[in-house]
């Protein structure tokens, strides 16, 4: 399985995951159809799929282009809104690319019907806007109790599961968590690591189930309330 990021907007990635032995290609959360149509284009990919992690703009805005220049098949979330969808999905479902199988899971809290697809056998994760690295999606629709539960499923996946996120946060993230958290090394060093990236315009992702539970404080909250009190804290805090 590749796996390639394509930046759009200010700070989204979209993601072309693409398996070479039956030549197939989905493309993740197409907020700019543009972007993603191009980047396939430049690698000779055939985009025969959509999936959505949730209905924001900035992950759906490009289905339909997708759509009509494509004819792709567009999967996400059945309990939400999804311009051109095909499939709708749910806990449980299975998605399909080539021989190789996803599994959705519900992960609510950003939004109420959010899902991640989960490939078991690749240890691949996307999570769209629900864990972020060293962070987590802001919580429009669901309780904190619900995005605590979310980022815990996550966090107990197998620890070199590779976590694609849907966008470039990581450096406000790690400034926070060293604020959280001042006296653990290792986020200091990630900060540290994720800066020298930023600096050169580097991309910062994927990040590890390891990774994010040593440096996450969202994931590292012993609680909901917990988690509750950090995420109030973090909407307000200025780097
Ligand atoms: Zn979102
Ligand atoms: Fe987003």
């Amino acid at each position: 399985m590749e796996i390639v990021p394509v930046p759009a907007f200010a700070d989204n990635y979209i993601w072309l995951v693409h398996d070479d032995a039956s030549r197939e290609t989905a493309v993740v959360d197409p907020g700019d159809g543009a972007a993603a149509l191009g980047e396939a284009k430049r690698r000779g990919w055939a985009i025969g799929q959509v999936w959505n992690t949730h209905w924001h703009r900035d992950h759906t805005g490009g289905n339909l282009v997708v759509k009509e220049t494509t004819g792709a098949r567009i999967s996400g979330p059945g309990g939400e809104t999804i311009p051109g969808i095909d499939v709708p999905l749910a806990e449980g479902d299975t998605i399909r690319l080539g021989r190789r199988v996803g599994r959705v899971i519900e992960v609510p809290g950003h939004t109420l019907g959010h899902i991640a697809l989960i490939f078991d056998e690749d240890g691949v994760a996307f999570v769209g806007d629900t864990l972020f690295a060293m962070g987590c999606g802001r919580l429009f629709e669901g309780t904190p109790e619900q995005m605590y539960g979310s980022l815990q499923r996550l966090a107990e996946l197998p620890e070199g599961t590779r976590l694609y996120c849907a966008h470039e946060y990581t450096l406000a993230n790690a400034r926070f968590a060293a604020h959280a958290e001042p006296g653990n090394g290792a986020i200091a060093r990630r900060l540290a690591e994720v800066q020298e990236l930023r600096d050169h315009f580097a991309i910062t992702l994927p990040t590890t189930v390891a990774q994010e539970r040593a440096t996450n404080p969202f994931v590292r909250a012993a609680n909901a309330s917990d988690f509750a009190a950090l995420r109030t804290a973090k909407d307000s805090f200025r780097s």
